[in-house]
């Protein structure tokens, strides 16, 4: 007999944890039943910060308490077969399960780069599962000499994290010419190296791992050039990919992006099938093109989307596309990203002006613990439309990304940012009259 629940959730990840939130306050007379294979789970944004901010890498496990509240189930498994025809799902520990709705909530895994030797001791891969993460943390900490594969915001963040302990040497070896090269221009990139290097990280730049060298254990890392480094274990940061197998098997689509296909209300092409997060593919918000942005903050938003919709569509169109918009920290910089760079939208082939400023984010900026806050903005030249923003500051630059955030889904035009009301303190904010936004739009206006 198969175990009977109205909405089954597989992964017990945020996109997981935010469908069964959201669809319990939708739909409160429903059970709701969550399976997930790793038992003790832990925040992925807070993976880097294991090795130095928090006191304890238990600090960083993922709290399952607002489930218990809200009576939703979890039963710890792993989701082996979807059954379309009878709507059930098979698991691992020989239980089938049996639905009405069911959420795929997969997430993603981490990318094994092709390079000779990766299975050697000593390297580890950003896993969101809390004992594996403390053997790396445990592991990681008695090295002298560290090696962070990737430059994107992953790696900077271990970089950035790992160099904080005492008596490591640390590498950060990315092949593309710059770090950060995805997601900013190439003068945010610079402003984090610089950052960077200011720790005592080695960043090593155009610098492709051709081979691991060693007996069992990791000892030497090769690269295309022929130089070789000493070191004793290396932190992969080179991306994820969408864990998509078992809708594979189920035979639903998948995009081009290599995710989930899905329409607006985060339907797969069977109507009691939804994909949020990782594992569910994307279109951009501006080209409407596949792409495969993995972010927590927008598994959270396509979760909200589905945990309404399941049973009658309530919530409507607002999956637009994804903007992909994230910030990250290198040792008190912020730097935030929100949709297409300059150098991304001009490859897409989007005619633009863009408009800069620099000020402080107190006034006057000699307040203490005032910093220095730069915004960029990218607008469509003919239209106006705000396309895309960068920020690098102290910490107000995290909210500020997501003021820029709001404006791109809104389509908010240059003259409605030049004119934007906000309000302004000299503790908390940058001066109404250089208020960095506002500034950066004006700047663009005169760019035109
Ligand atoms: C080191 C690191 C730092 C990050 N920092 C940030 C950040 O600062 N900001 C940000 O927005 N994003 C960040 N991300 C990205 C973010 O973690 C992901 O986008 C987010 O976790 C996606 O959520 P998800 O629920 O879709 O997938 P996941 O978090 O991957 O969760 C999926 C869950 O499903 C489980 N599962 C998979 N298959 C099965 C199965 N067959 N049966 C049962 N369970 C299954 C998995 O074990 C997993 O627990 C970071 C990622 C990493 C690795």
């Amino acid at each position: 007999m198969a175990k009977k629940t109205d909405i089954l959730i597989i992964g017990g990840g945020p996109a997981g944890l935010v469908t069964a939130l959201t669809a319990k306050r939708y739909y409160p007379n429903k059970h709701i039943l969550i399976i997930k294979d790793v038992a003790n789970g832990s925040i992925p944004c807070g993976i880097p910060y294991m090795f130095s901010s928090l006191k304890s890498p238990d600090e960083n496990k993922l709290g399952l308490d607002a489930l218990k509240k809200n009576n939703i189930e979890v039963i710890i498994d792993k989701a082996e077969k979807i059954t379309r025809k009878e709507k059930t799902v098979s698991g691992k520990s020989g239980e089938k399960y049996k639905y009405e709705k069911l959420v795929l909530a997969m997430g993603a895994l981490p990318i094994k780069p092709p390079i000779g030797g990766i299975e050697k001791e000593g390297i580890y891969y950003a896993y969101k599962d809390m004992d594996y993460l403390k053997k790396m943390v445990i592991n990681v900490k008695k090295s002298k000499n560290v090696l962070i594969l990737g430059g994107g915001f992953i790696g900077i963040e271990f970089a950035d994290e790992i160099s904080k302990i005492e008596g490591i040497n640390v590498y950060l070896a990315e092949f593309l010419p710059r770090i950060l090269g995805n997601s900013f221009d190439e003068e945010f990139s610079m402003l984090a190296e610089g950052k960077l290097k200011l720790a005592g990280i080695k960043v090593l730049t155009g610098a492709r791992v051709i081979e691991f060298l060693g007996k069992e254990k990791v000892e030497r890392a090769k690269f295309a050039d022929g130089t070789q480094i000493e070191i004793d274990s290396v932190v992969l940061g080179t991306g994820a990919f969408a864990n998509t197998s078992l809708a594979v098997d189920a035979a639903l689509d998948i995009g081009r992006g290599k995710g989930i296909w899905v329409d607006e209300y985060m339907r797969t092409v069977d109507p009691d099938i939804f994909a949020v997060g990782d594992c569910a593919g994307k279109r951009d918000f501006y080209t409407r093109k596949d792409t495969a942005v993995m972010l927590a903050s927008t598994a959270t938003a396509e979760a909200r989307i589905a945990g309404a919709n399941l049973y009658s569509l309530k919530v409507i169109r607002e999956n637009k596309g994804t903007i992909a918009i994230y910030s990250t920290y290198v040792d008190g910089l912020v730097l935030g990203s929100a949709g297409l760079t300059e150098t991304s939208a001009k490859k897409e082939g989007f005619e633009i002006v863009t408009g800069s400023t620099e000020s402080a984010d107190k006034h006057p900026g000699s307040l203490p613990g005032a910093s220095k806050i730069k915004v960029k903005l990218i607008f469509s030249k003919q239209s106006g439309v705000l396309m895309g923003g960068q920020v690098a500051g102290g910490i107000s630059a995290g909210e500020v990304i997501n003021i820029i955030g709001m404006a791109i889904q809104q389509r908010v035009s240059l003259t409605e940012l030049e004119t934007l009301q906000m309000a302004t303190h000299p503790y908390l904010t940058s001066a109404p009259t250089m208020y960095p936004v506002v500034a950066a739009a004006q700047d663009a206006l005169g760019n035109m």
